[in-house]
C-alpha cells in the first residue's frame, strides 16, 4: 500500500462499507436475477462490482446497482450481434436469424414435446415428422416424407452417403469440386475419413463427361457434384451436369451446398434441389441455415430405398438432430419467409432509404454519419459471384470496434478507413437499435 495513512484510514472506512456478498445475494433484484441466471452468474457480477468499489472506482452505496449493471442477459455467454457486415449468411455470426415463427416454435419445444411420440395413438411414431412432411409438400419432387431425412448438417450429409453408398469403394468427383468448407475443412479429407476412396477426374477449370465415363466402373459407389459454393471459376471452364451424370447409371449426389429448394431470380446461378432432383440426381444433399434461412441443419433428399438407407446407417444416430432443430426448421419451411429471404429480396432504393434516415437521425445527435451504396454478399458459401447492391451508414472508422463490444454487439465492416453498417441483412425493426447502439457509442 503506497497509500498515506490519512487516505488509508479512509479508503479502509470506505472498504468497510462494502456490502458483503450475502446480503448483496438477498437484494431483491439480484435474488431475482438468481433464481433467473443461476447464482454463479450473480455472484460474479457482485465479485466484480465489489472489486470496484475497493479499487475506488465506485462508493460503497453503489455496488448493488452495479452488480444489477453488470448482470448477463441471459445465462448463456452467447451474445446477440446487429449483422451489419454486409454478408446475409456470415457464418462465424451463426448463419441464417431465425424467423420470428420458428422461434415460437423452438420455445414451445423447448420442454417435453411430442417429437417421437403419437399422441392419438399413445405411442411411439417417427421422430421429426412434422419436419419432414413440411420439406416433402414444400419440395413435390421428393415424392413424399420417404424421401427426406434431416442430420446435424450439410457435412454429416455427404459423411452418411460416403459410408453407405461408397464403403471400400471410389467417390467419382471432378477435380474443380474439391471444396474446404471453412476453418480448414475439406470435403475430400471429410469423405475419404469415412474410408471410401476419392477417384478425381478433370481439372481444375474443366470436367468433360468422358473423364467420368472414363472413371466409372465396378469400384464406383456413387458420382459427388458439389457446388463450388464459396469461390468461382471463371474464363475456360466446362462441367458436367448433374442430367448428364445420371445417364452414366450409378448414384449421383449432388450437394447444392445453401439449400434453395427452388431457383431464386436474384440468384440465377445458384442450384436448387427442386432442379437437381428433375435432373436425375439420386440424392440432393444441403444445409438448412444458409440460404434456407432456418437452423443448422443437414438436408437429405432423395431416392425413397436410399434415403431409407441412409437413416437405417448405425452412423445416422450419431448425425441426428434435436427437437428444437426439427421444431425451428419445419416452422422455417412452413411459416412466413425467413429474414434471408427477406434480405435477398429487398430492394437497393428501400435499403438506402432506410440508411438515409439512419444517418439524418445519427448527424442531428452529432455523429459524423453519412448514408453511402454498398455492394452486399450473400456470403456463408453461396452465390461467390453475385453483388448484392445494398446501403449501409458510413461513420468514422474507431466506431468499429466500440460497436463491436457494445450491448447489443453490432458488427459492421472497415473500407477505406470508415466503418460501414451495411443494412442487408438488419431487418428494419432493427434500425433503431442501430442508431441507439452508435449513440450510446459516441457520449
Ligand atoms: C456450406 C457447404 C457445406 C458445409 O455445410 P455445413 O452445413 O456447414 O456442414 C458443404 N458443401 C457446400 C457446397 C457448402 O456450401
Amino acid at each position: 500500500m503506497s497509500d498515506t495513512a490519512e487516505s488509508g484510514r479512509s479508503g479502509t472506512d470506505a472498504r468497510r462499507r462494502i456490502p458483503r456478498t450475502d446480503a448483496l445475494l438477498s437484494e431483491p433484484r439480484l435474488a431475482k436475477a438468481a433464481d433467473e441466471l443461476g447464482r454463479g452468474l450473480v455472484r460474479r457480477a457482485i465479485t466484480t462490482a465489489q472489486e470496484r468499489a475497493r479499487a475506488g472506482e465506485i462508493t460503497p452505496e453503489a455496488v448493488a446497482d452495479e452488480a444489477v449493471a453488470l448482470l448477463p442477459t441471459t445465462a448463456s455467454s452467447l451474445r446477440e450481434v446487429l449483422n451489419a457486415t454486409g454478408v446475409v449468411v456470415h457464418t462465424n455470426l451463426g448463419r441464417a436469424p431465425l424467423s420470428r415463427a420458428a422461434v415460437r416454435a423452438m420455445r414451445a419445444a423447448a420442454g417435453n414435446t411430442d417429437v417421437e411420440f403419437d399422441l392419438a395413438e399413445g405411442r411411439r411414431a417417427r421422430r421429426g415428422r412434422g419436419a419432414l412432411a413440411a420439406l416433402a409438400e414444400a419440395l413435390p419432387e421428393v415424392g413424399g416424407v420417404d424421401g427426406v431425412h434431416v442430420v446435424n448438417n450439410n457435412a454429416a450429409a455427404l459423411l452418411l452417403c460416403a459410408l453407405v453408398l461408397a464403403p471400400g469403394k471410389e467417390i467419382v468427383i471432378s477435380r474443380g469440386e474439391l471444396v474446404e468448407i471453412g476453418d480448414s475443412f475439406r470435403i475430400p479429407d471429410l469423405l475419404a475419413a469415412t474410408g471410401a476412396r476419392l477417384r478425381e477426374v478433370g481439372t481444375t477449370n474443366r470436367t468433360h463427361p468422358a473423364d467420368y465415363a472414363d472413371a466409372i466402373g465396378p469400384d464406383t459407389g456413387f458420382v459427388l457434384k458439389v457446388h463450388p459454393s464459396n469461390f468461382r471459376v471463371s474464363g475456360f471452364t466446362a462441367q458436367v451436369p448433374v442430367a448428364r451424370l445420371a445417364r452414366f447409371g450409378v448414384p449421383v449426389v449432388v450437394d447444392i451446398g445453401s439449400g434453395l429448394l427452388r431457383a431464386h431470380p436474384r440468384l440465377p446461378d445458384e442450384p436448387d434441389a427442386a432442379s437437381a432432383l428433375a435432373d436425375g440426381a439420386a440424392v440432393v444433399t444441403a444445409s438448412a441455415d444458409k440460404l434456407l434461412g432456418g437452423p443448422q441443419a443437414g438436408l437429405i433428399l432423395g431416392d425413397h430405398e436410399l434415403v431409407r438407407r441412409l437413416r437405417r446407417h448405425p452412423v445416422a444416430r450419431a448425425l441426428r438432430v434435436d427437437k428444437l432443430t426439427l421444431a425451428a426448421l419445419e416452422a422455417t419451411v412452413r411459416g412466413p419467409a425467413p429474414p434471408v429471404r427477406r434480405f435477398l429480396d429487398t430492394d437497393p432504393e428501400t435499403l438506402r432509404a432506410r440508411a438515409e434516415r439512419l444517418a439524418a437521425v445519427l448527424s442531428r445527435r452529432g455523429v459524423d454519419a453519412v448514408a453511402v451504396s454498398t455492394v452486399a454478399a450473400v456470403g456463408g458459401g453461396g452465390a461467390p459471384g453475385v453483388e448484392l447492391p445494398s446501403a449501409a451508414v458510413s461513420l468514422p472508422v474507431d466506431y468499429a470496434r466500440r460497436l463491436r463490444t457494445s450491448e447489443p454487439a453490432v458488427v459492421g465492416r472497415v473500407e477505406r478507413d470508415r466503418c460501414l453498417l451495411d443494412l442487408c441483412a438488419i431487418t428494419p425493426d432493427a434500425d433503431d437499435r442501430v442508431v441507439e447502439a452508435v449513440t450510446r457509442c459516441t457520449s
